[in-house]
């Protein structure tokens, strides 16, 4: 069992909020991602236990998905003088806060508004604790996504770019960008860095990277051969979100939310072939049922699993 070195910390979250990492020394402290916005008191709590009276010093967000960086308002009122560091892929959007830009408004999802206090870009170096972490670029999943890695314990922070089974939805893919192509750079990448251990953006510590990422590899090869099983992946991986979020709702209500997410319409415009748009987020539904991952009943859709 890898032990994590002093001054390092993974909090593991449930699948709605991504993980939180903390490193810190005596003199600072430093927290990467802040989870989803429903479960920022529970990241301040959390994160405040941890700290006891020390107050954080800086935020890095590995990329700026809703379920990373939903924390990043509440944490800012409560330690003002803290730093925010984003990508700069998308800071321009950050400070003229455009949900849309920044894909709230087409996955649903909402994240409050906060502001960034710098960028980081990859290649972007910083030390805590005597130890050095370097930021690479890990475009995929999202095209200014940073993995972070402490070569020195052979620590990689993985955000979604790398997961022990598999790895975050192909985001561009839907819109037209071939990004399956930055999916396998990214894999090699994070291969020939040889970490021993990767605390990734949701799910567990794990040690096992080599078969991670033959399952990684694995995956990716089934979405290039078939990329409408992606399509419907990244759709069932929308709604299953929201339903983490509601628990239930009304089915009708639950479609309503649906029927303007520009991701679900483009996968279904380019994937869904003649199968009504009701019909296909039914399907979806009906699919999820039965593997487990929600369940209706009556006019209800609840969230299981
Ligand atoms: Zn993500």
């Amino acid at each position: 069992m890898f032990t994590l070195p002093p001054g390092v910390t993974f909090l593991e979250r449930g699948w709605l909020s991504s993980n939180n990492i903390v490193l810190q020394d005596a003199t600072q402290s430093v927290l990467i991602d802040s989870g989803y916005w429903t479960h920022a008191e529970q990241t301040h709590a959390l994160l405040a236990h941890h700290l006891a009276d020390r107050p954080l010093h800086t935020l890095i967000n590995t990329h700026l998905h809703s379920d990373h960086c939903g924390g990043n308002a509440l944490l800012q009122t409560a330690y003002p003088e803290l730093e925010i560091l984003i990508p700069p892929g998308h800071a321009a959007f950050v400070d003229n806060w455009d949900p849309k830009a920044l894909s709230f408004t087409p996955t649903g999802q909402h994240c409050p508004q906060f502001r960034h206090t710098g960028v980081i870009q990859a290649g972007a170096k910083f030390t805590v604790n005597g130890t050095e972490w370097q930021c690479h670029a890990a475009p995929g999943h999202d095209p200014h996504a940073l993995i972070i890695f402490n070569a020195q314990d052979g620590i990689l922070i993985s955000a979604d770019a790398l997961w022990e089974n598999g790895f975050g939805a192909v985001f561009p893919e839907i819109e037209g960008f071939a990004a399956f192509d930055e999916v396998e750079a990214t894999l090699q990448m994070i291969d020939e860095l040889q970490p021993r251990c990767v605390l990734p953006g949701h799910g567990g510590i794990f040690e096992a990277v080599p078969a991670a990422l033959a399952r990684a590899r694995s995956r990716l090869a089934q979405f290039r051969a078939d990329p409408a099983k992606h399509a419907s992946y990244l759709a069932k991986v929308l709604l299953k979100f929201k339903l983490l979020e509601l628990q239930r709702a009304p089915y009708t209500a639950f479609y309503a939310w649906s029927e303007d997410l520009s991701y679900l319409r483009l996968a279904h415009q380019e994937y869904a072939g003649p199968v009504s748009y009701k019909d296909w987020i039914r399907g979806l539904c009906v699919a999820m049922e039965k593997s487990g991952a929600c369940a209706m009943d009556g006019d209800f859709i609840y969230n299981a699993g």
